[in-house]
């Protein structure tokens, strides 16, 4: 399941991400770890500036760290620590000029933008069946599927674009995975490639379910790649959620092990 609160643009204090290496625990820190810096350009800015400049824009780095003693990963964490003026108006006043006065009552708070971790925490769970063949480099395409799975979760911090560029190279491994061919003859014999959606057209006729939400991602990532809008990381979450679900049905055998486990135990009333 997607955590949607964890993952976010920024950040009044910076999470204990999961750790990317065991996945089980957690990278911890200490407040005193992150070290933050005003960049010169700034500083010049507040010393120098004819107009009220006071925001102190900041640069920080943090190291934190797996908790877990078999593990001990650790994972850099950067980018920005700015400030954002959050006014407190009160509009409860009849008074217009108590009003006024609350208006320009601000409070400058500290928000966190991360741009930059490595390595990444998974932001969808990756089916065991291939992430343990990732492991042992030992099979495509499931191996470079698990592999642009985690680039993605790097680019998700960097580049939205990028990420979501990630995502349809999966879809296309699994079209790839699922034995759904790249090329096609036209009338005159000759070959051509099939776009991704006439791929996932063909992969229909056997995957109903699937295939509508392949689709689904595919018409989100058209609309992206032909607008020049900004793509939020909420967008990105959304989608996240939906390919989780395909490389569940697709390579976990989860479901497969609880019902094999669950008739062992009902036949032998006991957990053998
Ligand atoms: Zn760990």
């Amino acid at each position: 399941m997607v955590q949607k609160n964890i993952f976010i643009d920024k950040y009044k204090e910076i999470p204990y991400f999961a750790c990317p290496h065991c996945n089980t625990w957690r990278l911890e820190f200490l407040k005193s770890d992150i070290i933050e810096k005003e960049s010169w350009l700034n500083q010049n800015l507040r010393d120098n500036s004819s107009w009220e400049f006071d925001e102190f824009l900041m640069k920080f780095i943090l190291i934190a760290n797996c908790q877990n003693r078999d593990c001990w990963e650790n994972a850099v964490i950067s980018w920005e620590k700015f400030p954002e003026r959050n006014y407190k108006p009160s509009f409860d006043s009849e008074d217009w000029e108590e009003r006024f006065k609350n208006w320009i009552n601000y409070i400058n708070e500290n928000y966190y933008k991360i741009k930059y971790i490595f390595p990444a925490p998974f932001i969808i769970t990756i089916p065991i069946e291939i992430y343990d063949l990732y492991k042992d480099r030992a099979c495509w395409p499931k191996c470079e599927i698990v592999e642009n799975l985690i680039k993605s979760f790097e680019l998700f911090w960097i580049d939205e674009h990028s990420c979501a560029n990630k995502m349809r190279i999966i879809i296309e491994l699994i079209m790839d995975y699922e034995w759904i061919p790249k090329e096609s003859k036209n009338k005159k014999g000759e070959n051509y490639r099939l776009s991704l959606g006439d791929r996932i057209n063909r992969y229909k006729e056997n995957n109903e379910e699937q295939s509508e939400r392949l689709l689904a991602i595919k018409w989100i990532w058209n609309d992206w790649s032909h607008s020049s809008c900004k793509l939020h990381k909420e967008e990105l979450l959304e989608v996240y959620e939906i390919l989780e679900s395909i490389l569940e049905k697709v390579f976990s055998k989860k479901e497969e092990r609880i019902n094999k486990k669950v008739s062992e135990i009902n036949k032998n009333k006991w957990i053998s």
